[in-house]
Parts: structure tokens; sequence; C-alpha cells
């Protein structure tokens, strides 16, 4: 195994369902975790970074007061404060990810910098109610119960958040250089969202990685039907395949993470999600067979997962959905299996003669 992890204190922690600690990386490059409280996650990693234009914090975390208050202290922490922040980047508008984003902003006047895929998610002119009604449409189209999918897509007022996201002030694309003096760039990999961004620095042998390569589970790659943006040939598992395959060969030493710990071996980190898909693409395909006619609902609740479909908790059930959708959409783009028309979409094995 050349997969190695960096982040002992990090590891450490995390077995010990503790948050890491703030930890210095490199003179000018910090790492600051952020609680996500009853999140299976448990923190996202804030990095800190002092650039010849000022403090740049990379993602933010949750916008709830606790993680603020972790946010705020530990930039005091390392001699800086919120007020202090010249800009903000972001691998993708999640909302662990993106969610304080406005609010650092409103209290230093940083920019935002966000990709120009991910940017054009965020101008979708819909309210929250139209927003949670395009879920729940979208659950019963994946094959689930429609009282299920109006519990799920629970109240309107929970999507207020995502109805109001800030629009970044910088939109980049894939290659540009966001910060000069240390020769930051960004590197386009689409897959768990339309506009995932890492960011790599050739000179320092570093990648940022957020939620494309993680040293431990593998990200959720979901398709919802008719899902904005998830519109690419083979769907967003192709993408994230392709992005994986683009990031294997960076020249790099350690790999700094979104969730969980720095590790070093991005190649073979690489090829193991490479490997994970392609034995669940096999999987989705027997359940297909086994069982033709079957919505990707009911294709989630054949496959394996670390807690079986009824001990995951109902919350975690379009995720597994959407993550059953994205590797249908693939197998059909092949021509292995073909979808029906309409509402709920149905799964048959195609037969080439
Ligand atoms: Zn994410």
């Amino acid at each position: 195994v050349t997969v190695e992890v960096t982040g002992l204190l990090q590891r450490e922690a995390w077995r010990e369902r503790r948050l890491p600690p703030v930890e210095q990386l490199r003179p000018w490059l910090w790492s600051i975790p952020v609680p996500m409280p009853r999140s299976p996650l448990r923190y996202v990693l804030v990095y800190a970074l002092d650039t010849a234009g000022g403090l740049v914090v990379l993602d933010t975390g949750w916008n709830t007061p606790v993680a603020w208050t972790a946010l705020t202290d530990g930039l005091a922490g390392i001699g800086a404060s919120v007020a202090a922040v010249a800009g903000i980047l972001v691998t993708h508008a999640h909302f662990d990810h993106y969610g304080l984003a406005g609010r650092i902003r409103a209290e230093s006047g940083a920019w935002i910098a966000l990709h120009r895929a991910e940017a054009a998610g965020l101008r979708h002119g819909l309210d929250a109610a139209q927003i949670r009604a395009r879920y729940r449409d979208n659950l019963i189209g994946t094959g689930a119960r429609p009282d299920v999918a109006e519990r799920l897509a629970g109240p309107a007022d929970a999507w207020r958040h995502a109805a109001e996201q800030p629009y970044p002030d910088r939109v980049f694309d894939d290659g540009d250089v966001l910060v000069p003096d240390l020769d930051l760039r960004a590197v386009w990999t689409p897959g768990h969202t339309p506009g995932h961004s890492c960011f790599v620095l050739p000179g320092h042998r570093l990648l940022l990685s957020g939620d494309h390569v993680l040293p431990r589970i593998s990200p959720n790659i979901s398709a919802y039907a008719g899902n904005v943006g998830n519109d690419a040939a083979g769907g967003p598992l192709a993408a994230y395949l392709d992005s994986l395959a683009a990031v294997a060969d960076l020249d790099v030493d350690e790999v700094l993470p979104g969730h969980e710990y720095r590790f070093t071996g991005l190649a073979d980190r690489s090829a193991d999600l490479i490997e994970h898909h392609r034995l669940r693409l096999d999987e989705v395909l027997t359940a297909v067979r086994e069982a033709p006619g079957s919505t990707a609902w009911e294709v989630a609740q054949r496959l394996t997962w670390s807690r079986p479909w009824h001990e995951m908790g109902e919350q975690q059930w379009p995720h597994a959905a959407g993550e059953a959708l994205s590797h249908l959409q693939l197998l059909a783009h092949r021509g292995r299996i073909a979808g029906t028309a309409g509402t709920p979409v149905r799964w048959k094995e195609q037969h080439h003669g």
C-alpha cells in the first residue's frame, strides 16, 4: 500500500471521535477543522493561506453558529481574523464547503472564487419551495414512493440556504492561476458536483483536493433524474472517472483533502477509487440482470453499503439512490442497459445481437 497518512494527529482524532487540532503545515499554510455536528463526515478542513495578496481561506464550513465559532477561533489562533480575509477559494458549492462564504465576505469584503460550472448552478432563479419541489420530483423519478419523497424533502424552510447562496466575485476555469505568488492553479474535477475543482501548487508539490479524492471514503457521485448540470455524456460518474484520471498523474507529494486526513500516494488512491467504481458498475449490472425493470431506488436496496439500506437511516436513501442512478446512467451510456421513458425510470439489460 503506497497511500500513507501524513495527517497523523487528524487520523488519531478521527479514531477517537474528537475534532483534530489546528495545524501549521507550511510557513504560509494552516489547516483549521470546522465541525459538522450530526454528520458522519464530522468536520470540514478549511485551509488558511498567507499570500502576497493577503489571507486566503480555502473552503469555509456550514453556515451554523458552531462552525462560525470554530472558524473565527481557528483564525485567531494563527494570529489572523475573519476581517483580515482577502479571498475565499471554494472547491464546490456544497453547504459544508460554501456555507460560510457569504458571511465571511460580508465581514471582510473578501472576494469569493468558484469554478464557472459551479457558479452557473447557483443562478437557478428558484425559490426555496421550488427547489424543494424539484428535489422531491427527482426522488420520485428515481423510484421513491411519493409519500416517502415528500417526507425526505422536509420543510420548505430548510431549502432557504439553497435559494440564497451568494454569487462569486471571481469565476475561474480549468488551469487558471488564482494565487500567483504560490503558483496555485485550478484543476477542474467535475463529478461530485459539475464545477468541483481541486487546487494544485506544483512548486510546493501539494494538491488541495476538496471532496474529489479523500483518503478513506469514496465521495458521493449522485445523479438525480433531470438534475441540472448532470447532463454530460455518461452522466456525473463518467465525468468523475475522467477527473480521477486527470489528477492521478499530478506530480505532488501530499494531498490536503476537505475531510478526514492528509495523505500521500495520489496516483494509488485515484486508482483505488476507479477500481471501486468498476466493481460497483458490475454490482449494479448484476442487480438489473437479477431484477429487470428495477428503479434506481430498488437497485440501491440490492447494493452493498457500509450499512444495509434499512439501517443507514432514511436521510441517506437519496444519496444511495443517486449513487445507484449515476452507475445506471453510465451503464446505459455504454449500451449495457436501457431505461424506460416516463416516471419512475425502470432499467433493463440490453442484449445486442
Ligand atoms: Zn461535497
